[in-house]
């Protein structure tokens, strides 16, 4: 049976030292739930001191971003080798801040979680739609594009978690509806069904991203294609993230 998945995705927000004392805390607060996987993706800088504390533990660390070498003459990056080294255990890939506030192609991405898989390591592809491409009904042409683009020659599909995060409702306190990110969540797994087979497609989670809260958690953890959520605000503040992975 598939675990659901909760990752928090920080961003460019807490120094090493409140990263320690935030995940501390969420230790004594969680427990080692049977049927769910918790996951922080801190910044660079604080995913070594974190994995100190989380060893031997039931948290999983992240990292929010990489580069696709494993070394060499790439001035500020950090490679998927060294993220091994220090016990990641998932790469968030693709990010739509990385894609618009950064350059990001879906060419990059494909390269980034062949790169991420080859060293051990599960990407999550991060896809979704703009505002203006929603109310022009190109949401499932925008969707297939992304899948088709990212996963290029990709084989290891066992080793994904794809994220549906539509633009319109990241940071923006616009969460779409539990229906909405269902009938989406339903056509990629379709998508994935068709390209490696629905046995795998029906294995691989496909979590939601956007505006996610203590308030609208139950709603969209009750659906059928919903494998848990990646969560950016709400993943700081120690109470809110709590009580979204305790969600009913
Ligand atoms: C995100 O950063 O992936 C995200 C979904 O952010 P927020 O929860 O703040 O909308």
């Amino acid at each position: 049976m598939k675990k659901t998945l909760i990752a928090g995705n920080w961003k460019m927000n807490k120094t090493p030292t409140e990263s320690i004392t935030f995940v501390k805390d969420l230790l004594e607060r969680t427990k080692n739930y049977n049927d769910r996987d918790i996951l922080i993706c801190p910044p660079f800088t604080s995913l070594y001191p974190i994995s100190t504390v989380l060893k031997n533990t039931f948290l999983f660390l992240g990292a929010q971003n990489v580069f696709y070498e494993e070394k060499g003459a790439f001035t500020g990056e950090i490679s998927p080798l060294m993220l091994k080294d220090i016990g990641v255990d998932f790469v968030i890939c693709g990010h739509s801040e990385r894609r618009n506030i950064f350059g990001e192609t879906d060419e990059i991405i494909n390269k980034k979680i062949k790169k991420v898989v080859q060293n051990g390591i599960n990407p999550i592809l991060c896809i979704g739609e703009k505002l203006e491409e929603r109310e022009t009904g190109k949401t499932f042409e925008i969707i297939k594009k992304q899948l088709e683009n990212c996963l290029i020659d990709f084989e290891d599909i066992e080793k994904l978690t794809i994220a549906y995060e539509p633009i319109w409702a990241i940071g923006t306190g616009k969460n779409a509806t539990p229906q909405q990110v269902e009938e989406v969540h339903t056509f990629i797994r379709n998508w994935v069904g068709k390209k490696y087979g629905q046995n795998i497609s029906d294995s691989i989670r496909v979590i939601y991203g956007g505006s996610v809260s203590p308030e609208n958690i139950d709603d969209l953890m009750k659906e059928k294609d919903i494998d848990g959520v990646l969560v950016g605000g709400a993943s700081l503040d120690i109470d809110k993230f709590s009580r979204i992975i305790d969600y009913k």
